[in-house]
């Protein structure tokens, strides 16, 4: 394929053109308020650095929650996307596609799934979970059991799982038979799993929940209750897999004991900042869960996502990204907990998804300070700061936002200070 021609576009993308707050001024008027006023508006990425309208530069240490697993611009994924959708766009599930089989093939290796498991393909966390979900119910068991604090999506389904009650109350009545327990407590899941119950799902690390990681043994102990009661161990890795952690997946590090779940859904990372979410079925018997015409969707694996997952999977493989997040996750680490700043308390978390702990709840004025600063990074809750940066961040890049954390944090806790 010859240099793309992008000219013509600008006509339809009108993706540089005005001010921030003209911009701003635009969303408000035109873009439902379920996410509040956004922090700014961005108009490029390269790397790990993204720009927004008014030509400042930031350092991306959120990636889109966790998503763009390669970084902004990354050649090789605009030259699968580009490759495939100058293809073939989009068919229906009434047909196949090279790359959606290469990546459900690809899914199963890395995912570690027996002979017999299968790939449904989907176009987010949510509605992984969904699709998880729906195999639960197929089991004809009315109960199942997930985590206090627990984030698995909004739609209503996923929502029915996620624990955070004022995301849950203005929706009810979810679909019901959901019980929470605290994460953590194998006595609490031991009690509340019984004959009745179809799945477990867990998030081996909770991400939304604030960063932790489930404690050493706990996954291992959620899949010998679910086996003692034939109930299905899913595993939710929207957020911490396809190498947040520095394994594909967060079950896979050590600490876990090897588990093998019956379920894991994944999405974010998976490709790369395209829309595609998976729930891999281990085993012939958990895929046959959802039968012919149980369940669908009309993108579940478009081409044009799927070759945007294997040019991420492809990335991440070639240039040892994996071995990346663990040394630089222990960097920033390491780097951060060095500063014995006083407001720090500690940091949580496996590879790159990391949560600062603060002492006090002023994360919403961190966030402010950071990106005056050219920083950006989120507070996933008022006492935590969320690092999830791209996969292929830099020692240097990290190296960066620990020298400038220290004045971060004074800005945010200074009275009067304008951020
Ligand atoms: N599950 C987990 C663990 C998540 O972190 C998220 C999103 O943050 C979801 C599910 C929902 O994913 P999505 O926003 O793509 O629907």
């Amino acid at each position: 394929m010859g240099e793309l021609d992008v000219r013509g576009a600008a006509e339809a993308l009108p993706v540089t053109e005005g001010s921030g707050q003209a911009w701003l001024q635009r969303h408000t008027s035109s873009v439902m308020g379920t996410y509040g006023v956004p922090q700014r508006v961005l108009v490029r990425g390269e790397g790990c650095y993204v720009w927004d309208a008014d030509g400042r530069r930031y350092l991306d240490l959120l990636a889109g929650i966790a998503t763009n697993a390669v970084g902004h611009a990354h050649p090789l994924l605009v030259a699968a996307v580009t490759a495939q959708l100058t293809t073939l766009g989009h068919v229906s599930n009434f047909f196949a596609t090279a790359p959606q089989i290469a990546l459900a093939e690809q899914l199963l290796a890395v995912s570690r799934a027996p002979a017999g498991s299968r790939v449904f393909f989907c176009n987010s966390g949510a509605e992984a979970n969904e699709a998880a979900f729906k195999m639960a119910r197929r089991t004809g068991r009315p109960k199942v059991v997930a985590a206090v604090d627990g984030f698995h999506g909004r739609t209503m389904g996923a929502l029915a799982l996620t624990h955070k009650p004022q995301y849950r109350a203005p929706f009810e009545p979810l679909p019901g038979g959901v019980e929470h327990v605290p994460f953590g407590d194998v006595g609490a899941l031991g009690r509340a799993v019984d004959g009745a119950t179809a799945a477990v799902f867990l998030e081996p690390v909770q991400g939304e929940g604030g960063v932790r990681p489930a404690p050493p043994g706990y996954l291992e102990a959620a899949r010998r209750i679910t086996r003692e009661h034939g109930a299905l161990l899913v595993l939710d890795e929207v957020q911490s897999g396809i190498g947040r952690t520095g394994a594909w997946f967060a079950h896979q590090l050590p600490g876990h004991g090897d588990v093998v779940p019956d379920v894991v859904t994944t999405a974010k990372g998976l490709g790369g900042g395209i829309p595609i979410g998976a729930t891999v079925a281990f085993g012939e018997h958990n895929a046959a869960l959802l039968g012919a015409g149980q369940h669908g969707t009309t993108f579940g694996g478009n081409p044009v996502a799927s070759a945007a997952a294997l040019a991420t999977l492809h990335a991440i493989e070639r240039d040892d990204v994996l071995a990346n997040v663990r040394a630089v996750g222990a960097r920033l680490r390491d780097g951060i907990t060095g500063l014995g700043h006083p407001l720090v308390v500690g940091v949580r978390g496996e590879g790159l998804l990391l949560g600062i702990e603060l002492t006090a709840p002023v994360g919403p004025a961190v966030v402010a300070a950071a990106l005056e600063q050219g920083f950006i990074v989120n507070a996933v809750r008022p006492d935590t700061i969320r690092l999830a940066p791209p996969l292929v961040l830099t020692p240097a890049q990290a190296d960066s936002f620990v020298r400038a954390l220290p004045g971060v944090l004074d800005a945010a806790t200074t009275p009067g200070d304008p951020t």
